[in-house]
This record gives structure tokens, sequence and C-alpha cells, in this order.
């Protein structure tokens, strides 16, 4: 028994080694490799713990005479083994390149990416197109703080304190003498503080209210205008509005101009335009009247013109103030004014 099973065991690994390498031989040319399955492979069949590499131990523990022909035999499979591995991997490396550099492989012939464009806000577009209409008339652009003082907000606006016009107003108290200006207002004061008349300006800005509905919000825009000269006329006021309503909408919408209260002109008007939903007759957006405010204006209070020391008996001008939000809405046909705020681009990517 001892002399039989080491010469049976020779027989038994040699039909060992046989099998395994026609298996393999198989496995190679019957499936599709990728880098992980022929890994896989490498390690199942030559790894440390591979198939063959635990043959070439089983070898090692032969007898002398038996170990030269079967070791040969298995270091020929061993060998050619490694040599297909490595080949495959090869030809998968060389493939992956040429994928590669196809896909960054630039074609001329193709036509270009198209840029997303931006575009200007419906307030911006709609603030812009009013002080461009208004330059047209020798309007120049001015500017003023949004944080601003009780002062240039009110007082000087012929609001004095506990004024009832100040509950017109909702206001932002930062202090009890600073405010959120809650018009564009106080620019005029500014600039009439600055320069002399002959003035036109045409004033767009931010203003801050505590109000919040479809129609309000606390933060929103207005274009003010001024305009000081010696014998300006309400007809002055009259001509410049109906042109710019004319030129913002069109030239059949009619004008009117209805007495209203501002503590700082005298007299006051609103100015109506024809409904230009219904074209005079009466819908919802102007709840049957057939008229749409969409400004205030009036001559300047000479109280104003006291405040910053301008000659009440030589001078004389105009001012008037409109929502950007609400003119906006109109031109658009837009309903809620919390659209403009909560920068949604299927909502602003129609203003293109
Ligand atoms: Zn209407």
């Amino acid at each position: 028994m001892q002399d039989h099973l080491p010469e049976k065991l020779p027989e038994q690994l040699k039909e060992k080694i046989q099998q395994l390498e026609q298996e393999a031989s198989q496995e190679l040319s019957s499936q599709s490799f990728d880098e992980q399955r022929l890994e896989d492979f490498r390690i199942r069949y030559l790894g440390r713990q591979g198939k063959l590499t635990q043959i070439l131990k089983d070898i090692g523990a032969l007898n002398p005479h038996d170990r030269p022909a079967l070791g040969q035999l298995a270091n020929t499979v061993k060998v050619s083994l490694t040599q297909k591995v490595s080949e495959l991997a090869g030809a998968l490396k060389k493939t992956q390149r040429e994928k590669t550099t196809q896909e960054t492989q630039i074609d001329a012939t193709l036509p270009g990416r198209p840029l997303p464009r931006g575009t200007l806000h419906p307030l911006l577009k709609t603030m812009e197109d009013i002080v461009a209409l208004f330059k047209c008339y020798g309007f120049q652009c001015a500017e003023g703080p949004e944080i601003e003082s009780d002062y240039y907000n009110f007082e000087a606006l012929n609001i004095p304190k506990n004024h009832p016009a100040r509950d017109m107003q909702d206001t932002f108290y930062i202090s009890e003498d600073v405010v959120l200006r809650t018009h564009t207002s106080p620019v005029q004061i500014r600039v009439m503080e600055k320069f002399k008349p002959p003035l036109r300006i045409i004033v767009p800005g931010t203003v801050y209210r505590h109000d919040a509905d479809t129609s309000h919000s606390p933060m929103f825009h207005q274009v003010e205008g001024l305009l000081v000269d010696e014998k300006v006329s309400f007809a002055h006021l009259k001509g410049i509005l109906t042109y710019f309503v004319h030129e913002l909408f069109s030239k059949d919408v009619k004008v009117r101009f209805r007495p209203s209260y501002f503590p700082f002109t005298e007299p006051s008007a609103e100015l109506d335009i024809s409904c230009i939903f219904c074209m005079g007759k009466g819908c919802r957006v102007c709840k049957q009247s057939g008229w749409l405010e969409v400004a205030g204006c009036g001559m300047v209070h000479p109280a104003v013109f006291k405040a910053v020391k301008y000659d009440t008996e030589k001078l004389s001008g105009f001012a008037f103030g409109m929502g950007v939000e609400r003119l906006t809405m109109l031109r658009y046909h837009i309903d809620d004014i919390r659209l403009f705020y909560d920068n949604d681009l299927r909502f602003l990517e129609q203003f293109q």
C-alpha cells in the first residue's frame, strides 16, 4: 500500500493538470472578459490560493523522481495561462484607450453647443424701459440710499411727525429716526439740496413697506420723476405722463387725471389709464370701472421747496411716482406679485 499510493498520485495529478488546462482554455474562449472578470479568472487559477498553484504545491510533495516531468507539465500550463491572461488584459486596455480617444476627439464639423442666455428680470426690464423713455425728455437718472433718515423720508416731504399721512405708509423702523425708505421721494430732496434748478430727474429704486399679499410685497420698486423750473404748469405734467403711457403701452390707451392727496404735492392727482384688458368696457382686473390706476403725481408743494431753500415765488415743478411691479404686471398680464421674487426659471425664461 505504501508503494501504491505514490505511484497512483502522479497519474491523478497529471489528469488534474490536463483537466485544468482544458477547463481554463474553454473558459477563456467561451466568455467575454472585462477587467474585473479577467482578474477574477487570474486569481482563481494563478493566484496564491489558485487551482494551478495548489497543484504545484502537491507536486512539491511527490517523490523526487516524479517531480520533474509533472513540474514541467504544470509549468507549461502556467506559462501559457499567464500569457493568455496578459494578452487579454492588453487587448482590454487598448479597447478602453480607443474608446476614450473617440469620446474626447473634437469633431470640428459639429455645430457649437449653445450657451444658456440670461435675461433681465422683468422688473428690471420695466424699470430700464421707463428710465429710457424719460431720458428722451432730458431727464437724468438719480439714485439714493435705501436706509433713510426720518427727515428725508418724511419731514422734508411735508410729512411731519404725527401727520396722519404717515399711517398711509406701513414703515419699517430701524430706530426712531432711521427707516427703510417707504418711497423713492427722499431722492427728490437729496438732489434738490445738492443742485440748483432747472432739474429733471428720474429715480428708479427699491422701497419697503410692511405689507404682503397677491398684489403687495414688503419690498417693491418705484420710479420717481421730478422736474423743477420756472413757469412749470400742470399741463406740462399731463403732457409728459400722457406721452409716457402711450410709449409704454400703446397710443390707443386713454389717460385720466383724478384728484387725489399727497402731502408733498398740491394739487395732487392719480393717473389712470383705460383698462388694457377690456378696453374700458369693465372687467375683473379693473373691477368693472374700465380704468386702471398707474401713478401718483402733482405739482411740488411749496413746503417741499422751502425745505430745500428753493425760491417758491420763482420756481414751480411737478413730481410723479409709479409702482414698477404694478406696471410690469399690467404689461405682461401677471396676476400674482410673488412670481417676481420666487426665482422660478420657468417664469423668468418667458421674458427672453
Ligand atoms: Zn378692464
